[in-house]
């Protein structure tokens, strides 16, 4: 009889627990624990492709792919959610060919988490922009001209179509030197296309997370986060970072909307940053994390450490029998030298970037991890003054930062 009882109540519980799931999309993310002297938060997603623990960085699989990584070395660095590229994959391979493969996750063999985002980044950014329209943008494509159209129903369509976990809406984002006018602009039109986004339907289990603009101007960004707010997403993006501005109108930018976000919901800010960069604005109460930083400064021979880049192609390293980072457990660090992988990608051999994407993206993953650690220790305060003590920014680094979209 009590073994009967148990389970009922069991199952009473879990029918509960999943009607309020369905119900409340927002707890999907549980908020499990608020560092006491940073603005810092541990939590967990839950997403129709498994469990994800945040802080978390999402390496960027644009093409389908994280550049240089096949799916095995994304776990094994610890990835538990990559990004796709929604303009990208919508003009290559196309829509026709994700779907008879059955969805992007089976098309690129990730059975993890994906986000996409909606394309709007690349479609002001990397597009010739023929027309902006008030349902969307009219544009030519990068690589043949083609005129086509995007716009807040079709971004959440092919985002659909390509099943991924959490779709992003479809937003205005205005570069770093936009005026004042065309930052009201972009901020109209990304509550409006917000609105829109929030109306079309969604893939089974499919998140959608709303986007807030406005620079660094607090008034738009205040005004723009309650709207969007407002329309009730599973989580929000903090846009408009990481188009060419400096650091300082960054973490401004940041400041300036976190205040205006629900505290149980999930935050990300897009498309940052370096790992400094990324604790930096954990203890501002940022969750999610994107960036292309690892697997590209790795194409020019550059690798992350916990104290800063190295060049590994400097001539410093010719005889250095060492790993890039000591005591790092990743693949490369555990069976190649400093001096093998200089000698590889001096002489543009494929193994050489590889192993450094390896490294990058473990550093990165790790980081997070760290922080995850410690914020469940309660010693986060602690681990945020020593990290960013020891690493040191460097140029080459933050300039690679501006262009890191496409
Ligand atoms: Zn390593």
């Amino acid at each position: 009889m009590g073994m009967v009882h148990v389970k009922l109540s069991n199952l009473r519980f879990w029918v509960f627990t999943a009607a309020i799931v369905w119900l409340n999309p927002a707890l999907m993310f549980e908020l499990l624990k608020s560092d006491t002297v940073t603005r810092a938060r541990l939590g967990r997603l839950t997403t129709a492709h498994g469990v994800v623990e945040t802080p978390v960085f999402m390496p960027v699989g644009t093409q389908g792919s994280v550049k240089a990584l096949d799916p095995r070395e994304l776990d094994e660095v610890g990835t538990q959610i990559i990004l796709g590229n929604t303009y990208h994959l919508f003009i290559r391979p196309g829509l026709d060919i994700i779907t008879e493969a059955g969805g992007l996750h089976r098309f690129i063999n990730w059975s993890k988490p994906i986000l996409t985002d909606s394309g709007g980044f690349q479609v002001f950014s990397l597009a010739k922009i023929r027309k902006i329209k008030p349902h969307g943008v009219e544009f030519r494509s990068h690589l043949d001209g083609s005129l086509l159209f995007l716009g807040p129903k079709e971004a959440m369509a092919i985002q659909r179509t390509l099943g991924s976990d959490i779709a992003m809406v479809f937003d205005d984002c205005p570069p770093h030197t936009a005026t004042a006018r065309e930052l009201r602009a972009a901020v109209e039109r990304t509550i409006r296309w917000a609105g829109e986004c929030r109306e079309q339907p969604r893939g089974d289990g499919q998140m959608i997370f709303g986007i807030v603009q406005g620079g660094s101007n607090a008034a738009f960004r205040e005004e723009c986060a309650r709207a969007i707010v407002g329309l009730q997403f599973d989580g929000y993006a903090i846009g408009g970072v990481s188009v060419g501005e400096p650091e300082p109108e960054m973490f401004k930018a940041v400041e300036q909307t976190i205040p205006f976000l629900p505290e149980n919901q999930p935050r990300y800010t897009m498309g940052l940053g370096t790992p400094a960069q990324i604790v930096e604005l954990i203890a501002r109460g940022v969750d999610l994390f994107d960036c292309v930083l690892p697997t590209r400064v790795a194409r020019n021979g550059t690798a992350f450490t916990r104290k800063g880049t190295i060049s590994i192609k400097g001539g410093a390293y010719k005889r250095d029998w060492g790993p890039i980072e000591e005591g790092c457990p990743c693949y490369a660090c555990r069976n190649f030298t400093r001096a093998y992988l200089r000698h590889l990608l001096n002489v543009n051999e494929i193994l050489g970037l590889r192993m450094l994407s390896v490294h990058n993206s473990h550093v990165f993953a790790s980081v997070v991890a760290d922080v995850r650690t410690h914020l469940q220790a309660g010693t986060f305060a602690e681990f945020h003054c020593e990290f960013l003590a020891n690493y040191v920014p460097t140029r080459r680094v933050l300039a690679a930062r501006q262009v890191i979209h496409q």
